[in-house]
């Protein structure tokens, strides 16, 4: 039974899941939190740690629908994260892709249905997208329809993520960073069966009521998930606008095409953030989680921040470019700059992965983010919290739990194509460069941890 003076140890507490949960945990009163995590807040390896995320309330059905309106009313409310929304609105756009369109076209009808209408306008001509974003008017978006989306937006993820550790550091919460915040294995009781701590790289043993493993996409490669959930990564690159062209782009709509790809309005320093739409890739490897007695072929992450000198593979990078090319053809030939990988990690179904883990008492799993968590960082940890007291919905606790016996074997975590290896693809691994021996000897360490 968790107490509020019970010792609670966040693994991952520096990135999205866990720094959430952590914060949730202070704010209901916890005063024996942890949060561990290879790097401090905002955690280089995490995913959220990026100029600016998309979020959107145009799925107004089910689970992500019923989140989105949670999530964008505590951006818009919470005083913590209120400094980094920015409520441009959002274009939703395609072109080729019929599905898309149809399913866009059903949101557009659910959104009037219930109300919401106001808030989602269809874009049915090249003008009606030029009315909306006339940004785009020297691109090539003729044929091209979809849905405007007035409440969304995009947030500063990693000052906001920033923000959420130095309110942790504020409320009183601990922390272990660096390789005394490791997590390398998980301590066990005589039974095999209760979780007593967490043993990090360094050899520290930290001694705990409860661990919360937030891990991201390194969570199937520390603890056996039984292929719950698979990891891949998706890439970015950025380039640099001048002052007079980020005046023309200030406060103006998110773009998403899901047959090309995403973009924000640029900093104020005219820094301008791409990525490209795919299935996305993976990196096979052979890993020995915890609780295997076997190594096991899985999806690695291999994080840009251990390896600084990795890149994008080519053909991500002329993707980047074809969306520059379609949206911003005075652009095409702007140097692309800190083009880096980004790993997230899908369940098989779409939904998180947030329970006890039933083969460890003292254990709670906080993963599955499937790519699209980090609009969900105000409200995530809320969730973890509500597990952790009993108070989660038996909707809920059904649709997060533990479930290896529902994936089909071929299941890839999200529609469309199996995806392709990185070690197939040229141009992002650069290991002959890697000149830093600090980093080098960082990132062996991490090896050994078989990250
Ligand atoms: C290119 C790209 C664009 C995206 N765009 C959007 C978007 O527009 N909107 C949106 O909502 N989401 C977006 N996402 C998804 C979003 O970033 C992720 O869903 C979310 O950040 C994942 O959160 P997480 O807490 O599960 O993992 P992370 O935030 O990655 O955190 C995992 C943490 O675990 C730590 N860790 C790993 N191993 C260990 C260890 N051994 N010991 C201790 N700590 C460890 C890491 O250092 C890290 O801090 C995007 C993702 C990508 C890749």
């Amino acid at each position: 039974m968790i107490s509020k003076d019970s010792k609670i140890l966040v693994v991952g507490g520096a990135g999205t899941m866990g720094s959430s949960t952590a914060l949730h945990l202070a704010r209901r009163g916890y005063t024996d939190v942890r949060v561990m995590d290879m790097f401090q807040p905002p955690s280089a390896n995490s995913a959220g740690n990026d100029m600016n995320k998309m979020i959107s309330t145009q799925y107004v059905e089910g689970i992500w629908g019923r989140l989105a309106f949670e999530t964008w009313d505590a951006w818009n409310n919470d005083r913590l994260f209120t400094p980094f929304l920015h409520p441009v609105g959002r274009l939703d756009l395609a072109h080729n892709d019929k599905g898309r369109l149809e399913r866009l076209k059903k949101q557009y009808d659910l959104n009037h249905s219930t109300g919401g209408g106001d808030n989602v306008e269809w874009l049915e001509s090249e003008a009606d997208i030029l009315r909306k974003a006339s940004y785009l008017d020297k691109g090539d978006v003729e044929g091209w329809e979809g849905l405007y989306i007035r409440d969304a937006g995009w947030v500063a993820a990693r000052d906001a993520l920033t923000a959420v550790g130095a309110e942790l550091r504020n409320l009183g919460v601990k922390s272990a960073f660096g390789s005394s915040g490791t997590f390398k294995s998980l301590i066990l009781g005589e039974d095999d069966q209760t979780c007593l701590g967490v043993r990090t790289v360094d050899g520290t043993e930290w001694p705990a009521d409860l661990v919360i493993l937030a891990t991201g996409a390194w969570s199937p490669t520390l603890l056996d998930l039984e292929d719950q959930c698979i990891s891949k990564c998706w890439q970015f690159g950025h380039i640099q606008l001048t002052p007079e062209e980020v005046k023309q782009l200030q406060n103006t709509p998110t773009m998403y095409s899901s047959e090309l790809g995403f973009f924000m309005e640029p900093s104020s320093e005219g820094i301008m953030k791409f990525v490209n739409e795919f299935e996305g890739y993976t990196r096979l490897a052979s890993c020995r989680p915890f609780g295997s007695d076997k190594d096991i072929t899985m999806s690695v992450p291999r994080s840009h921040a251990l390896n600084p000198t990795d890149t994008i593979p080519e053909e991500g990078e002329q993707a980047i470019r074809e969306v520059i090319k379609t949206c911003f053809p005075q652009f095409a030939d702007r140097p692309l700059f800190d083009k880096a990988i980004c790993w997230c990690t899908d369940s098989y179904d779409g939904n998180w992965l947030l329970t006890e883990d039933p083969r460890y008492k003292g254990l709670v799993l906080a993963t599955g983010d499937c790519g699209h968590t980090f609009k969900m960082l105000p409200i995530v940890g809320r969730y973890v919290v509500d597990l952790i007291e009993g108070k989660l919905s038996d909707e809920d606790k059904q649709r997060w739990r533990w479930r290896p016996e529902g994936k089909k074997a071929g299941d890839i975590g999200r529609e469309g194509p199996k995806p392709d290896d990185l070690a197939d693809k040229p141009g992002w691994c650069h290991d002959e460069e890697k000149g830093d021996s600090t980093i080098a000897a960082l990132a062996g360490r991490m090896t050994e941890a078989k990250l």
